[in-house]
């Protein structure tokens, strides 16, 4: 490993990584009976041909982004042209590192970080659990404590949880019915051993902003390593790491218009992480395994674009979401926009919509050509609502009626106008079907 690379490999992890073996993560993770085809499946539709046919507006994007046509340029001659392994010392290997190394330019200069400060991964999830397992198993003393909150994605809670069987207290700390929480609730949680805090920026399902700096300052005040989940808020607000003041921030590329399969933390210079991944062919940043060129190149060139087209895009998606919930609210009674009054990521709209069954309405929206996304989760066998949702507050019934709607570059006001065609006609259809909607009319 180089000198400088931001990863640590200590001897403790060392000796654990011999006895670690890969378990499925144990909760919070979709199932496949969730999945829109099996669902579409079990109706006996022939989604594939129903959706070729019909007009399709893509309102998922916090799920995943299109690779945008300049990325696609930009990744292709890496598939069969320059395929070289970035560490070879031959031409193809020195083409293929010069891109990288250009990606790691783009990407530290969209987050305001020094090149040497981005360390590539495999997308958020992997950069979640360096962040959080680098800093606890770096971290000295047999006691150990992290500070998170309720409405953390799960690839922030089940590397937690999973610590929590190793033995690390965690105290997740609970959030306004916004979803927004208190820096000084975060202070109160601390303790003598408190190692690391980790809080989200943006949230995926309801898009509140969390007050990052105030934490961030209280966390440096008290020399606690402090890591910010930024994957729905890069490419969509600035994200200045800076500016945030967090020694530790995770970005996912298919979040922002890159591949799938990419992402990369930010770890500031003198910040302690031990590795999480051992093998051969350590890149520069300290990360083993051959480098994913084309899925860096990607990203890079997805930062490259946010960079320059942040400060148009921000405020044309926030008109578009603002002029999709005015017209939501005005066409169907009893709309409510969850985390309505919180400073929230320009693109996303999470309603409930009581009386209607989410996964129905996502269900009928689909089969309109409308992709959107319902906040329930299926675990074992049962349909969950969503961890954020109940965290902050909702009932099982509003959580089970939340629809999250999340617009992205590519979203046009003619979609927009598509889908609050669409939609009031939609929850009026599955109202109709409802007990409990006819008892509310007749009372
Ligand atoms: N963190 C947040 C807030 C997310 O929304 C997601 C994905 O939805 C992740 C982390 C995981 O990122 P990835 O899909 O790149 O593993």
């Amino acid at each position: 490993m180089s000198k400088a690379s931001p990863l640590r490999v200590s001897e403790q992890a060392r000796r654990g990584c011999g006895a670690h073996t890969l378990r499925a993560p144990p909760a919070l993770t979709p199932c496949a009976s969730n999945d829109i085809l099996s669902i579409h499946n079990s109706l006996r539709l022939r989604p594939p041909t129903a959706i070729r046919a019909m007009r399709r507006v893509y309102l998922d994007n916090n799920a995943t982004t299109p690779v945008a046509p300049e990325v696609l340029e930009a990744i292709l001659p890496f598939f069969a042209q320059e395929y070289g392994n970035a560490s070879s010392i031959h031409g193809f290997g020195q083409k293929c590192r010069a891109a990288v190394e250009q990606a790691r330019d783009q990407l530290a200069e969209l987050l305001g970080a020094r090149a040497a400060e981005i360390v590539f991964t495999s997308g958020g999830t992997e950069s979640n659990n360096q962040a959080i397992f680098g800093v606890v198993n770096a971290a000295p003393g047999p006691r150990k404590h992290i500070v998170t909150t309720t409405v953390e994605h799960s690839a922030v809670l089940n590397p937690c949880q999973e610590l929590e069987r190793r033995g690390v207290e965690v105290t997740y700390v609970a959030t306004s019915r916004e979803g927004r929480v208190n820096p000084e609730a975060i202070r109160q949680a601390v303790r003598a051993e408190t190692v690391l805090i980790s809080v989200m920026m943006a949230n995926n399902e309801i898009g509140t902003l969390q007050p990052v700096e105030a934490i961030a300052t209280m966390a440096a005040e008290k020399g606690i390593a402090f890591h910010v989940d930024a994957v729905q808020a890069a490419g969509k607000i600035p994200v200045d790491v800076k500016r945030i003041g967090a020694p530790l921030v995770s970005i996912s590329g298919h979040k922002l218009y890159a591949p799938k399969g990419v992402g990369a933390l930010y770890v500031r210079d003198g910040t302690h992480l031990d590795a999480l991944l051992f093998g051969g062919q350590h890149g520069r940043d300290g990360r083993p395994g051959t480098e994913n060129v084309p899925g860096i190149v990607g990203l890079g060139k997805a930062a490259e674009i946010a960079r320059r087209s942040l400060a148009e895009e921000t405020p044309r998606i926030a008109a578009l979401r603002d002029r999709f919930e005015r017209g939501v609210l005005a066409a169907v009674p009893l709309v409510r926009v969850n985390g309505c009054c919180a400073p929230r990521s320009p693109n996303t709209s999470n309603l409930v919509f009581p009386h209607v069954e989410a996964e129905a309405l996502v269900i009928s929206l689909d089969l309109q050509g409308i992709a959107c996304s319902a906040g329930a989760a299926c675990s074992s066998g049962t349909v969950e609502p969503s961890h954020v949702l109940t965290a902050i507050g909702l009932g099982r019934a509003d959580a089970r009626a939340s629809v999250r709607f999340s617009l992205g570059r590519f979203t046009s006001a003619q979609e927009i106008d598509y889908a609050l065609d669409v939609i009031p006609r939609a929850v009026q259809r599955l109202r109709s079907l409802s007990p409990t909607w006819r008892d509310a009319v007749v009372a």
